[in-house]
């Protein structure tokens, strides 16, 4: 298996998860998106992520139903509050309520988006819930690291362990200071909408990279993520074909010389 040992954490998880988005909105499509979720869990790619917020709570009850058969031990389940749910006892009452329609704890509970309420206030409540065992690590979405540290201040028996934020190799705000920034504090990175809805499916480089290694240029993007250390791709495949050409992304890396030629001429 291809995975990531995060300090922070205190764990390995797959180098690659698997994204849910707009999953639960088409009734018609349920059965498609468990299947899509089973196969990404049987090819390797034992993280998931959801949000609340994802079809008003029916993607992460496709989660649920999705990794029901499966050894929990060997999964990690990312979900997310939305921010109008962030004050105290908001964040409680979402997260049982994530829980519940997940059918386990959360091993990861993010802060979807940054929120008028005091951060020291959610984040107050992120450490009640690690205190109850209903989640194990608290991390963020959407933050610099100016969010994020001050974040951080207000922990007194936790740490942030993980950062979701926009990025993917045409898509690049955090190369320089948010993804260094988890490296050197041994968080994990997770990059959402890693290949362009799909549209980089057609770049020309990326074709050309790929012939070498026989890896289609949806693999070599999400392969172009996982070689930098904290980054862990989360694409959304409702159908099959797409989740096994994503989980084609493990296993394997790019040399140094063509992760630079994308780096520079992408
Ligand atoms: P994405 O993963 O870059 O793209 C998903 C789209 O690409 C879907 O339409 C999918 O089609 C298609 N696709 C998947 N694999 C493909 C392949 N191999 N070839 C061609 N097309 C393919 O975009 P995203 O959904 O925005 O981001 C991924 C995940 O990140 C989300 O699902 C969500 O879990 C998370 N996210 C988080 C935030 C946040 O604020 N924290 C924001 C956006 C996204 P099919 O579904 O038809 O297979």
């Amino acid at each position: 298996m291809d995975t990531k040992f995060f300090k922070k954490l205190g764990r390995s998880v797959s180098s690659l998860g698997l994204g849910t988005w707009r999953m639960g909105e088409d009734k018609s499509m349920d059965d498609a998106c468990i299947a899509a979720l089973k196969r990404g869990i049987e090819l390797g790619a034992t993280m998931i992520d959801t949000a609340e917020i994802y079809a008003n709570g029916r993607s992460e009850e496709l989660v649920g139903k999705a990794i029901k058969d499966f050894d929990r031990d060997e999964l990690f389940i990312v979900t997310k509050v939305w921010p109008t749910h962030a004050r105290y006892e908001d964040v409680l009452k979402a997260a049982k309520e994530s829980s519940r329609r997940l059918g386990t704890h959360i091993d990861l509970y993010l802060l979807h988006w940054p929120s008028d309420i005091p951060i020291c206030e959610t984040m107050r409540a992120m450490e009640e819930l690690v205190k109850t065992g209903l989640i194990r690590h608290i991390g963020l979405s959407n933050f610099d690291v100016k969010g994020i540290e001050e974040a951080r201040a207000c922990l007194k028996n936790n740490d942030i362990a993980a950062v979701q934020n926009r990025f993917s190799p045409t898509y690049r705000k955090d190369y320089s200071e948010v993804i260094p920034y988890a490296k050197k504090e041994g968080m994990m990175y997770m990059a959402y909408t890693p290949i362009e809805k799909g549209a980089l499916a057609g770049n020309r480089l990326l074709k050309k990279i790929g012939e070498k290694y026989g890896k289609t240029p949806i693999q070599v993007a999400l392969n172009w993520l996982i070689c930098i250390e904290p980054v862990v791709p989360i694409p959304k495949a409702s159908r099959i074909e797409h989740v096994e050409e994503n989980v084609g992304a493990m296993g394997w890396r790019l040399s140094q010389e063509d992760f630079a030629e994308i780096l520079n001429r992408l």
